[in-house]
């Protein structure tokens, strides 16, 4: 038997909203050689609030490197091949926590969280004509529960200890990457506070033009400058792993970390979405399209965002993309599962509504936490409709799949009406990509191909990706040659137009009444 000759690894950390991961690759080959995952607990302590526990999370990272380095050791490779590691997150959940105590002083507020629709309500009519586009020149984004900025404000007036933290110049702000490269890189002795530019354009407080914070948007939502991580780019080292000897990950203390990309951008990274134009849209908690748009921000007219793909390195420009998000995928199937009681698994879902085959009619709209894209209405809710004496559970899981790929299409509507070139195939990652109906319904509902790469893991190939490039590390080459490596599987539309623009304009009409169910 002949052993394989690795080239360096790189190794990642994939801090999802589900889940958390560690991931390792040989740089050589793009290859994934280990990884460990674990679930997350979510708490919904009141309707509408989402939260995680930061310390949870972090304690997450710790078992999934630890269960990595055994596995690794079990098949006969050095930890110490590991160059460097990349942080890949959720974006926009927003931590604070105390410098001194290195303790959080709160829950992390998920992104999904809808608590601060009054205060986002407040700050649209304090500006000059209502509009919540009023920031968009600077930041790319409507002004919405979704970013962290109203999360920061949030906290700062309705927990005491954030604010007396505050005020006693003790509170640190950041991002999940934020939280966890400052904890990994020593915490409260000598941590590394930091956040990479992908991240910082979520925020709100960040002018995507200068990347830099914007001292205007943080006096427009009251927040102290000093509570900021430094921005750098996505790819250099922004410090040492320092992991106590005590600890079995503690073997990767002193690799550094050197690669930072919110999953939206990883994702992209990942796919190799390097040309303008190119694009991919990721299935997870939520559902997430991006379109390299190049050295440009290009702003939207049809109410998607505009946000940095990423910066690969100091000195290398920024990349943009116009980005068409969707609060609620995945979440749909755990609601499913969680709330109904439909499907005792993820994984159940499929056969279910393959049962069927068909939502006979029923349109599921699961506005949770109102509608992201194209729409930006936080007054949206969800609804089922359509329903007849006929109608079972198998129909609704079916409509519950449907709905992952309607928010899509009208995405990809959207982008390709910005960008006046239509994209003629859509590659695809994330968790509920392993469902294949769910594949095949998205290419008949968008009418063009739907391409998945084999390796699933691309959000974590994209951080490695840039960890591995970065400068001082220099083991991974973000060369076009990589592109001829990948494998994928390809899902052809197999319905006829007419009937897919049949179900897509039932679809539209049921996301009105989402909208208006009120009035
Ligand atoms: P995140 O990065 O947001 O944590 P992942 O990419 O890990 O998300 O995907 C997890 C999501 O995918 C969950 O919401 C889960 O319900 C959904 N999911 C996983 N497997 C399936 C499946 N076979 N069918 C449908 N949904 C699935």
């Amino acid at each position: 038997s002949h052993r394989i000759t690795l080239g360096p690894l790189v190794a990642a950390i994939d801090q999802g909203t589900s889940s958390t991961r560690f991931l390792v690759f040989n740089s050589k080959t793009a290859e994934l050689l280990s990884h460990h995952q674990v679930e997350l607990k979510q708490s919904f302590p009141k309707e509408g609030w989402v939260e995680e526990d930061p310390k949870e999370i972090l304690q997450s990272v710790y078992e999934c490197m630890e269960r990595t380095c055994e596995k690794l050791t079990q098949l006969n490779i050095d930890i110490s091949n590991i160059k460097a590691v990349g942080v890949t997150n959720q974006r926009e959940t927003t931590v604070v926590w105390d410098k001194e105590t290195g303790e959080p002083l709160y829950n992390a507020i998920v992104w999904l969280d809808l608590r601060t629709q009054s205060t986002v309500e407040r700050l649209i009519n304090k500006t000059p004509g209502k509009n919540k586009n009023h920031l968009k020149h600077k930041t790319g984004l409507p002004i919405s529960t979704y970013f962290s900025a109203v999360k920061l404000r949030w906290l700062m007036d309705n927990v005491d200890e954030v604010h007396e933290a505050v005020v006693s110049h003790r509170a640190m702000f950041g991002t999940v990457d934020s939280w966890l490269i400052w904890c990994l890189t020593g915490g409260k002795s000598g941590g590394v506070h930091c956040t990479d530019v992908t991240n910082a354009s979520r925020t709100m407080l960040f002018n995507i033009h200068t990347l830099d914070w914007d001292p205007e948007l943080c006096t427009y939502f009251g927040i102290p400058m000093e509570i900021l991580p430094r921005v750098r780019s996505s790819s250099e080292i922004y410090g040492l792993m320092k992991i106590c000897s005590s600890r079995k990950s503690g073997a990767l203390s002193g690799i550094p970390i050197s690669g930072c990309l919110g999953d939206q951008s990883a994702a992209l990274v990942g796919q190799m979405c390097f040309q303008e134009g190119q694009a991919k849209n990721t299935y997870g908690t939520g559902c997430f399209l991006l379109r390299n748009t190049g050295a440009k921000p290009v702003m939207s007219d049809h109410g998607l965002l505009t946000t940095v793909a990423y910066k690969l390195g100091r000195d290398k420009p920024a990349c943009y993309a116009l980005e068409g998000s969707v609060a609620i995928g995945g979440a749909v199937v755990r609601w499913l599962q969680d709330n109904l009681g439909i499907i005792g698994s993820s994984e159940e879902l499929e056969k279910l509504a393959a049962s069927v085959g068909t939502s006979y009619g029923c349109y599921f709209v699961p506005a949770f936490s109102g509608l992201y894209a194209p729409y930006w209405e936080p007054s949206a809710r969800g609804i089922i409709c359509g329903l007849t004496q006929f109608t079972n559970k198998s129909h609704v899981a079916f409509a519950a799949l449907e709905a992952v790929c309607f928010q899509t299409r009208e995405i990809l509507d959207a982008m390709n009406q910005d960008s006046g070139i239509p994209l003629t195939q859509l590659q695809v990652d994330g968790g509920m990509t392993s469902n294949r109906l769910l594949m095949q319904l998205q290419a008949d509902i968008l009418c063009i191909p739907v391409v998945k790469p084999s390796m699933p893991e691309t959000t974590a190939l994209g951080a490695a990706m840039a960890a591995g490039a970065a400068e001082g590390v220099s083991v991974w080459s973000l060369s076009p040659e990589d592109l001829s490596e990948v494998t994928s599987e390809k899902f052809e539309p197999q319905i006829n137009p007419e009937e897919s623009e049949f179900r897509y304009a039932r679809w539209k009409k049921a996301v009105q009444k989402s909208m208006n169910w009120e009035t």
